[in-house]
Formats: structure tokens, C-alpha cells, sequence
């Protein structure tokens, strides 16, 4: 796979090289040259695939040759190994469970792949990785725990003070050997912005051999495309068409959905649901890119002011805001749209939404009432709801199950390092 920067169209890597980087030299993110059809087997048979085995055939393609075969197939069926069901609410509304990965969100799909990647990436090498994340709450986690106990590599992960719920920080500072947890006084966009000084230090830069693990890494989109792949294969069973409502915050699982598009999926329209955070909304209507200071929310993983993945979709529709608008409908909810959207998805389903997964959910429902009512909608439902109590009065959190994976979280021995908003603390740390 050929990869170009969206800074400079003349830039070429391979993916291997795009995953050790994570950002090209010259700045910019790295989108592939040429995006491969999807294996056709994928669009035209029914019988059903496990998704390890999906995932593996659309990476292969994708790949195309610069991981051998069976090393990949091994990779995928390492990464992948836990459920993703689809949950059909009603005859045109689904939701799709991309939250029983080890940290509970969906994040785990794109932070296991990256892992594997940088593991086989790097096989051979004396210099440690550096793995430098900054997070809103779930990247975090499923990067250290995707990456936890991988020889060679060293996680730092950056998160803001007071902004990540309890069980968040409870996941982020669980102790793993290679993992250093750094809790930062300031905003997820402070966090982001020390993270890209760090890789637009020269003195930095040379000195390490860093890569970054947000939504930026290419190594973290690919497995999203995947999933959207496999949900249609289960509901498109006939020609209405298939509309994905995806929460959305740096833009990833949004970005993602519309590469599987450009590869040939039948994807009727994406609706991107945002909190009150509703740059994209608001660059889809008025035409204007207008960053700001985050704001808080119930559904904290999407309280992002300047999406960082803002220059990949415009790219992969060549700058033209016509075509944008085609194809992604936008819309923003506040904490209390959020609210009624999980009890309304209770009182119809008995089903529960996490805060992140309800903001889309209410999208889609007005949706789906309004515009299309024959569509079949497919809701992303990106974490657990079990990682949100205080977004629940007591009559929910009763019937929300306690998974596995947060049992005994509490009692797991713990360290994090406090640290000003400041550029050059980060600094002091990389390079002690
Ligand atoms: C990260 C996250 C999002 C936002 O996804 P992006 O790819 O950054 O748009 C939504 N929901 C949950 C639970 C998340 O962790």
C-alpha cells in the first residue's frame, strides 16, 4: 500500500513506514494513494464469515503483498479475538457492538491492530518505540492495554485532568510494564497540542523513534473499515440501502466509514452525530472551518474543538464541499438530547446506550422519521455503557451488566504523573 500526505500530494510511504511514523515529515496525515475494491467475495456472498477472517481479507488486499499471508492472517486473528454483534432494535435500526473488546470501546479494534503493527514493524530493532497518545478517555486505555507487554515498545499516554470518567482513569492508570500515564492540568486539545510539539521537535525527533496512536495512525483506521464492512454484510438483506450513524469526535470512525465507501461499499449515507462540539455540523453548513476550545459533555470521547482528522475528509473528497454534503449529514446534541435519547432507547427496546452511542442514536431516529423512514440504519455503538454510570440514574445502572472486563479494576495497583499544560515538561519526560 502506497500512502500520500494531505500536506504534500508528492509524498509516498509504505504502510509500514506510515505506521513507524504516524505523521509524514512534512506534516500533514497519510492517506492511501489508491484505495483497493473490496475483495468482491465480501459484497456479493451471504454465507456468513467470522470477522478475524473479513478483516484479514480486505487487509490483504489492502496491504497487497507487504505483510506475507499467513503473518497477517495471525495478526488479524489475534487483534480481533472477542464479538461484534449486531443487535437489531426494530425492523430498520441496529446497533452495532463495537464495545466488547478488553477496554470496552472501540477504540480496542484500531489500538490491537496498531499494536501487532508497530510489533512487527520494529521486529529486529534495537531502539525502543515510543508510543505518545494524547486522550479524551477510551483511546488511552485501548492503546496501553493493545500495546501493553509488546517488547520494544514504550507507551506514553496524556490525558486531561477532571475530563475522563471515574472508570476511565481507572483503566488509564491501571499499571501495565511499558505503560507511563501522564495526567495533564489543561483540555484534551492542550494534551493534543503537546503531543504534536513533541513530533514537530527536531531535537525530539531525532533523539527517538516516536509514533503516535491516535485516530492519526493509519495502522488505527484500517481495522474500522472492517467493521463497517461486516455490519453491512449482516443487514443490507435487501436493496434499501444502509445508512451509518456514527458518533463522532477527531473524525476517525467517520473517516473510516467513508474509505470503505470509496472502496465499493454500498453505503447510502453517513450521519455524523456530534455533542455540542459540532465543528463538522457546522463546517458542513456554512462552508467554513472554524476550530475552537473544546467543551464538556456527557459523551467526553467526543469533546473535541479541532478535529484532527478534519483534512482526511476533505481530502478524500477532493476539497469539494458538495459532494461532503451528499454524503454525510451532520447533526450536534446537547447532554440532554443525550439523556432522552437513552431513555427513549429504553422505554422502545429495553436497550441501553452508552452517552457516546446515544448521541447517534438520537440522530438516526429523527433521521430516519423525518427523511427516510425505509432506510436501514445502522447505529455505532462505540463503548460500553457500563464505563458511564454517572450518565444513568439509578433505575438504569440496575440492568446494566457489570462486564468482565471491569471487575476487580478497582484494586489494581496504580500510578500517574501530574503535569502542567506546557510543551517543554512533556519534553523533559521523553527525553529523561
Ligand atoms: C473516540 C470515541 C468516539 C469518537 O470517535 P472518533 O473516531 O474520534 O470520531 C466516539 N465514541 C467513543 C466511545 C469513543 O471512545
Amino acid at each position: 500500500m502506497l500512502l500520500y500526505s494531505t500536506l504534500d500530494r508528492h509524498h509516498r510511504a509504505t504502510f509500514l513506514e506510515a505506521v513507524a511514523r504516524g505523521i509524514p515529515p512534512g506534516g500533514g496525515l497519510y492517506l492511501p494513494k489508491k484505495l483497493a475494491p473490496l475483495p468482491g467475495q465480501l459484497l456479493t456472498q451471504d454465507t456468513p464469515l467470522p470477522f478475524p477472517e473479513i478483516a484479514y481479507l480486505i487487509a490483504r488486499s489492502m496491504l497487497d503483498g507487504e505483510i506475507p499471508d499467513h503473518e497477517l492472517q495471525a495478526i488479524c486473528e489475534d487483534a480481533f479475538a472477542f464479538p461484534l454483534p449486531l443487535r437489531q432494535l426494530d425492523d430498520t435500526l441496529a446497533a452495532l457492538e463495537l464495545f466488547h473488546g478488553p477496554t470496552l470501546a472501540f477504540k480496542d479494534f484500531g489500538a490491537r491492530f496498531l499494536g501487532r503493527m508497530l510489533a512487527y514493524q520494529r521486529r529486529g530493532m534495537k531502539r525502543e518505540t515510543i508510543v505518545l497518545v494524547a486522550t479524551s478517555g477510551d483511546t488511552g486505555s485501548a492503546v496501553a492495554s493493545g500495546c501493553a507487554g509488546i517488547d520494544g515498545i514504550r507507551v506514553v499516554l496524556l490525558y486531561p485532568e477532571g475530563k475522563v470518567s471515574r472508570i476511565q482513569e481507572l483503566q488509564l492508570t491501571a499499571v501495565a510494564a511499558n505503560v507511563e500515564t501522564v495526567r495533564v492540568q489543561g483540555t484534551f486539545d492542550d494534551c493534543q497540542r503537546m503531543v504534536k510539539g513533541a513530533f514537530a521537535d527536531p531535537t525530539v525527533t531525532r533523539a527517538l523513534a516516536l509514533t503516535s496512536a491516535n485516530s492519526i495512525n493509519i495502522a488505527r483506521l484500517l481495522p474500522q473499515v472492517f467493521y463497517y464492512v461486516a455490519a453491512w454484510r449482516q443487514v443490507n438483506a435487501d436493496d434499501r440501502g444502509v445508512i451509518f450513524a456514527v458518533p463522532s469526535g477527531n473524525l476517525g470512525n467517520l473517516t473510516a466509514g467513508l474509505m470503505a465507501r470509496a472502496m465499493g461499499l454500498p453505503v447510502k449515507r453517513f450521519l455524523a452525530a456530534t455533542n455540542i462540539n459540532d465543528v463538522l455540523p457546522e463546517y458542513l453548513r456554512t462552508g467554513v472551518y472554524r476550530p475552537r476550545p473544546a467543551q464538556s459533555t456527557l459523551s467526553n470521547a467526543m469533546d473535541v474543538g479541532d478535529p484532527n482528522n478534519i483534512s482526511r475528509i476533505t481530502a478524500l473528497f477532493d476539497e469539494n464541499l458538495e459532494s461532503m454534503r451528499a454524503c454525510i449529514g451532520a447533526e450536534s446534541r446537547t447532554d440532554d438530547d443525550t439523556r432522552a435519547a437513552i431513555a427513549n432507547a429504553f422505554a422502545r427496546y429495553r436497550y441501553v446506550f452508552d452517552p457516546h452511542g446515544a448521541v447517534a442514536y438520537s440522530v438516526a431516529d429523527r433521521y430516519r422519521e423525518r427523511h427516510d423512514p425505509g432506510a436501514k440504519f445502522v447505529v455505532l455503538a462505540t463503548a460500553h455503557p457500563a464505563k458511564f454510570p454517572e450518565a444513568y440514574g439509578g433505575d438504569l445502572q440496575h440492568v446494566i451488566p457489570l462486564p468482565d472486563q471491569l471487575r476487580g479494576l478497582a484494586d489494581r495497583p496504580r500510578q500517574v504523573l501530574p503535569m502542567r499544560a506546557r510543551y517543554e515538561d512533556l519534553k523533559a519526560l521523553l527525553m529523561a
